[in-house]
C-alpha cells in the first residue's frame, strides 16, 4: 500500500536576514498505485516537495502521512521509498548487478540468494540482463538510467520518487523511456511521484498532474482536466503547446459584449451570467488556444481581420503569427496544407465554446 497524504506542507529556506518560501501550504492526496506528476517552472518548489517526502529535507511545518502513519520527521532510510535522480547516482566502481543489489545487501537482512533472484528478475523484466556485469562507465545514458530504475525496483518500495529522471537523455530516447516507465509503473502498481518541468512529459505520463508555481499548488487533476478546464491563467498558459493566447478585453455590460480595440465579441447569456456570478472586474483576459482559432476565407459577423506577420510551416501544422495593434504577438495553428502568405490579411473567429475567460485582476478562471 502506498497512500501518501501531504497536508499543509511548508518549507522555508533561510536567505540572509529573510527567508525563501519554497513550498507554501501544499495539500495533495496521492492514492495507492497512482502516478502523479509534479510540474511547474524552475524554482516552483517541485524538488523541495519531493525531498520533503523522501526525508531529505525537514518541512518547516505541515504533515506527511504514508498509509496514515505520520512520517514527517522519520529518517529517510526508514521510509519505504526509492528515489530516482536525473544523474542516475550509480556507484562508478560497481557493476550494474552490484549497484542494483547494494541497497538490499546493506539495508536489509534478505538472504543472498533472494537478493540475487530479485536482481535477476528485475533485470529480465527491464531487458538489461546483458548489462549486469558492466560498470556505469561502459553504459550509455539510457542504459545507466535503466540500471538506476532497476536498483529502485529491486527494493520493492511503497513509493517511487523520481526527480527529472529522463532529462539527461536525448529527445528520442526520452520519448521511448517515457512509455517504458509508464508501462513499468502500471505493471508494478507502485505509487509514483514524478517531478518534471516539461509539460509534455506531465501531460503524457501522469494519471494526475499537480501544477505548481511559486511554491503553491495551482491545480491538480487529470491532464485533460487541466488542459480543458484550467483553474487560472497560469495553468492555462503553462499547459498546451504552443501556449494559449491571452488578450486583454473589457466587458460592456449594457450590450453583453467583450470589447477590444480591434473587435467586439458578443457573449451568450450563459457566459454573461458566469461573469456576473464570478463578481469579476470589468477587465478580463480572453484566452484561446492556437488550435481553437478558426481562420476563414471571408469576413462574417463573428470574424475580424488580422494581418499575418510570420508563418512557420512545420509540416503537419503551420503556426501563423499575427498582432492586434500592440506589441504582443498571437498564434494560430492551421493545417499544414493551408497556404497563408506572410503580410496577407486573414479573417479569424473565436468559437464561443472554445474561449476561456479569466478575471483580469486575479487571473482566476471564470469560464
Ligand atoms: P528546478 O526545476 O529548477 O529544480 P524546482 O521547482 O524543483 O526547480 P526547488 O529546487 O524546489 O524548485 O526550489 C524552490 C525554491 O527554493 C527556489 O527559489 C530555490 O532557490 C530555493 N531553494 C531550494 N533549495 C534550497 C536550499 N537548500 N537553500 C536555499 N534555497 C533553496
Amino acid at each position: 500500500m502506498g497512500n501518501l497524504d501531504i497536508r499543509n506542507l511548508r518549507k522555508e529556506f533561510a536567505d540572509g536576514d529573510s527567508s525563501i518560501v519554497a513550498v507554501d501550504d501544499l495539500n495533495i492526496d496521492v492514492k495507492d498505485g497512482e502516478f502523479i506528476v509534479f510540474v511547474g517552472p524552475s524554482g516552483c518548489g517541485k524538488s523541495t516537495t519531493l525531498r520533503c517526502i523522501a526525508g531529505l529535507e525537514l518541512p518547516t511545518s505541515g504533515t506527511i502521512l504514508l498509509n496514515d502513519d505520520d512520517i514527517t520527521n522519520q529518517n529517510a532510510t526508514n521510509r519505504d521509498m526509492a528515489m530516482v535522480f536525473q544523474n542516475y547516482a550509480l556507484y562508478p566502481h560497481m557493476t550494474a548487478r552490484e549497484n542494483m543489489s547494494f541497497g538490499l545487501r546493506m539495508g536489509t537482512d534478505l538472504p543472498k540468494n533472494e537478493i540475487n533472484e530479485r536482481v535477476q528478475n528485475t533485470a529480465e523484466m527491464m531487458g538489461i540482463e546483458e548489462l549486469l556485469e558492466k560498470r556505469p562507465g561502459e553504459l550509455s545514458g539510457g542504459q545507466q538510467q535503466r540500471v538506476a530504475l532497476g536498483r529502485s525496483i529491486v527494493r520493492e518500495p511503497e513509493v517511487f520518487l523520481m526527480d527529472e529522471p529522463l532529462s539527461n537523455l536525448d529527445a528520442k530516447l526520452r520519448t521511448t523511456m517515457r512509455t517504458e516507465l509508464q508501462e513499468l509503473q502500471q505493471r508494478l502498481g507502485v505509487t509514483t511521484i514524478y517531478v518534471t518541468h516539461d509539460q509534455t512529459e506531465a501531460m503524457t505520463m501522469g494519471d494526475r498532474v499537480a501544477i505548481l508555481n511559486d511554491g503553491r499548488l495551482q491545480q491538480i487533476g487529470t491532464p485533460l482536466e487541466c488542459y480543458h478546464e484550467p483553474a487560472n491563467e497560469f495553468v492555462a498558459g503553462f499547459i498546451g503547446s504552443p501556449s494559449m493566447n491571452f488578450i486583454d478585453v473589457s466587458v460592456r455590460s449594457e450590450t453583453g459584449e467583450l470589447v477590444h480595440d480591434r473587435f467586439t465579441y458578443p457573449l451568450s447569456a450563459e457566459t454573461q451570467s458566469l461573469i456576473t456570478d464570478a463578481g469579476a472586474s470589468d477587465r478580463l483576459t480572453l484566452g484561446i488556444r492556437p488550435e481553437d482559432i478558426r481562420v476563414i476565407p471571408e469576413e462574417t459577423d463573428s470574424s475580424f481581420p488580422v494581418t499575418v506577420q510570420v508563418v512557420e510551416p512545420l509540416g503537419e501544422v503551420s503556426y501563423v503569427y499575427f498582432d492586434l495593434g500592440g506589441e504582443e504577438s498571437y498564434t494560430v495553428s492551421v493545417d499544414g496544407d493551408v497556404l497563408i502568405d506572410e503580410g496577407s490579411t486573414v479573417h479569424i473567429e473565436f468559437p464561443e465554446d472554445k474561449i476561456h475567460l479569466f478575471d483580469g485582476r486575479t487571473g482566476e478562471a471564470i469560464k
